[in-house]
């Protein structure tokens, strides 16, 4: 909802096996992991724990699983905020939310802070392309720059952020000592769609050994998103036929509709 702007939550739920695929990105962000378990074995030698990393890629691709999941390995409290929230925001109050986000988050650490839609906040400054007002997207921006500025060596909070337009950024959010990595979140390829039915497969009722080589095959260009939306569909399209267990022609059903779904919101788009 609109009012919460962002919770909090030690979600130990969530965990590398929940990603299917991503083999790079998990390896990329298993450092991040280490650090947050254990803060003071790097900094005791003088290191700097990096303070931020920018997840790109399309949407639906696993990005905001992947920062929970690095929450869950560490087992160290989420707070998230998205960028889309501030839209029509009242002047002061996202950079006020973005302080308090920061607060609680160094109260509560080691912590992560997790900021979706990162470019509704961080465009290039001086092109108004924020539906909000455009000095408040600027306010908010600037805050988040403070904030990663003014982390100490053992603030040990890492700020992970999700774009699909890295291109967009203002390049200060990229610079040494904010978010100076970037780790690339891209569509799955045919054995990653494979894995990932695997795990949304996982609490549905099949009425036979589904071939996962075959789903995979179905769904050139799907995200793990529409994925995910394949699976959950064929169970409801099986339930309205009163089975008792999903079998392929839902799963292909399932496939037809959310291709259908997919065309229609490219037709809105272009
Ligand atoms: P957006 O850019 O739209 O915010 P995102 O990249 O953050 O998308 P998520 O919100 O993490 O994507 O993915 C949405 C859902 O799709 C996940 O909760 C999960 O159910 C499923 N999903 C996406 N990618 C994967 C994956 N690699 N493995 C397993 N499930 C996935």
């Amino acid at each position: 909802s609109k009012a919460k702007l962002f919770d909090e939550k030690t979600d130990t739920r969530t965990s590398f096996k929940d990603v299917a695929g991503l083999e790079g990105a998990k390896e990329e962000v298993q450092e991040i992991v280490e650090f947050l378990k254990n803060p003071d074995k790097y900094t005791s030698l003088g290191g700097k724990i990096p303070k931020g990393a920018l997840l790109v890629g399309p949407p639906g691709t696993g990005k905001t699983l992947l920062a929970k999941a690095v929450a869950g390995e560490a087992k160290v409290p989420f707070f998230s905020l998205s960028g889309s929230d501030f839209v029509e925001m009242f002047v002061g109050v996202g950079a006020s939310r973005v302080r308090d986000l920061f607060k609680q988050a160094k109260d509560k650490s080691p912590a992560i802070i997790f900021i979706d839609e990162i470019d509704a906040i961080g465009r290039a400054r001086g092109k108004n392309n924020f539906t909000g007002s455009n000095d408040e997207r600027e306010n908010t921006l600037n805050q988040l720059l403070t904030e990663m500025d003014g982390f100490g060596t053992n603030t040990n909070v890492i700020v992970l952020a999700a774009t699909n337009r890295a291109d967009v950024l203002d390049k200060a959010l990229m610079r040494a000592g904010r978010f100076d990595r970037q780790i690339y979140v891209d569509l799955p390829d045919l054995r990653e769609r494979k894995e990932i039915f695997e795990v949304h497969l996982r609490p549905i009722k099949t009425a036979e050994t589904l071939d996962l080589d075959f789903l995979a095959k179905q769904t050139p260009g799907f995200s793990g998103a529409d994925i995910a939306n394949v699976c959950n569909e064929a169970a409801l399209i099986a339930a309205r036929k009163e089975k008792k267990a999903v079998n392929k022609q839902d799963f292909l059903d399932a496939v037809d509709r959310i291709v259908g779904g997919l065309e229609k919101k490219n037709k809105i788009i272009t």
